[in-house]
């Protein structure tokens, strides 16, 4: 059986049907717009892991606009300011690595000189500024979740040289709402919508005044826009938890595997493929495919 990565096992675990449907068909939706968002800064803030200082990041190909540009550059910018530790070694950004039948891209891999302790960084931006709350659930789970307890697994199993691994899971908000009034009008007696409407537009940011606050925001005020957390995994807690994930591995061959859960149909904000299990959609019109490459 091929090797599974983290989000196939935890899809497999949420809704079978939905497993086969994301991970094995491949069928998939457009990317959103905050996605989109979550991809530059992943690129950007891998730049910056490589020895970029703040790189000049953003094609205009990307399908995003000049003010979600803007948020990704100063999430970028504020990182490489804030979160860039000057642990000698080497770092691999994107470190795809397989083993004991799990596999996954790891968001960057340091192994130190000596060779014996490797980092483990996983990044994630997120709109919810609870997420960075040290008492949110994520953070209270951390050790627990499957990800990272596969990534450190993997990471022992491929370097057997390695004596100490240790997780750094960083998270930065990020902040949506696009320039703001210079300072607060109302609609006056007797005016109409239109005027009023060019009013408050010139009575908003520009886009340079907008940038130069999110920028200087995102480089100063480390405590509300981001957050770290580092942890060394306990190598008998993860060895527990693989051996369960295994069994699920082992449930993913039987010949109903890829049962339906209607249980989490609504889970994580709705699946996107209600429609096409009560029926209402067919998935050839509503999805692509990507193409395959196994
Ligand atoms: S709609 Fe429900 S049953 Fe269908 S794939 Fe999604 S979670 Fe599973």
């Amino acid at each position: 059986m091929k090797s599974i990565s983290p989000s196939s096992a935890q899809t497999y675990q949420i809704c079978p049907r939905k497993y086969r449907l994301q991970h094995l068909e491949r069928w998939r939706g457009e990317p959103s717009a905050s996605m989109e968002v979550g991809s530059l800064v992943d690129y950007g803030v891998k730049q910056v892991w490589t020895g970029e200082k703040c790189p000049e990041l953003y094609e205009p190909h990307h399908n995003v606009d000049e003010v979600e540009i803007i948020q990704a550059e100063a999430m970028v910018s504020g990182y490489s300011k804030n979160f860039i530790d000057d642990q000698p070694g080497t770092h691999y950004p994107d470190f795809r690595i397989e083993a004991d039948g799990f596999e996954g891209i790891l968001d960057c891999l340091s192994i130190s000189q000596s060779g014996k302790k490797a980092l483990i960084r996983e990044l994630k931006t997120t709109g919810q500024k609870r997420e960075l709350l040290p008492n949110s659930v994520r953070m209270q789970t951390l050790e627990m979740n499957d990800q990272l307890t596969i990534y450190s697994h993997l990471v022992r199993q491929h370097f057997p040289e390695v004596e100490e691994v240790e997780v750094s899971y960083e998270v930065i908000w990020r902040d949506s709402y696009g320039p703001k009034m210079r300072k607060q009008i109302r609609r006056k007696k007797d005016e109409s919508e239109e005027d009023y409407a060019e009013r408050k537009l010139g009575n908003t940011e520009t886009l340079d005044e907008y940038r130069v606050r999110l920028m200087d925001a995102y480089e100063t005020d480390f405590e509300n826009r981001f957050a770290q957390v580092r942890y060394v995994p306990m190598a008998g807690r993860e060895k527990e938890r693989i051996h369960e994930l295994k069994h699920v591995l082992m449930n993913m061959s039987e010949d109903d595997a890829y049962i339906r859960n209607p249980n989490a149909c609504s889970m994580y904000g709705g699946c996107q493929y209600v429609g096409v299990c009560t029926g209402q959609e067919r998935i050839e019109e509503n999805f692509s495919q990507e193409q395959r490459n196994d």
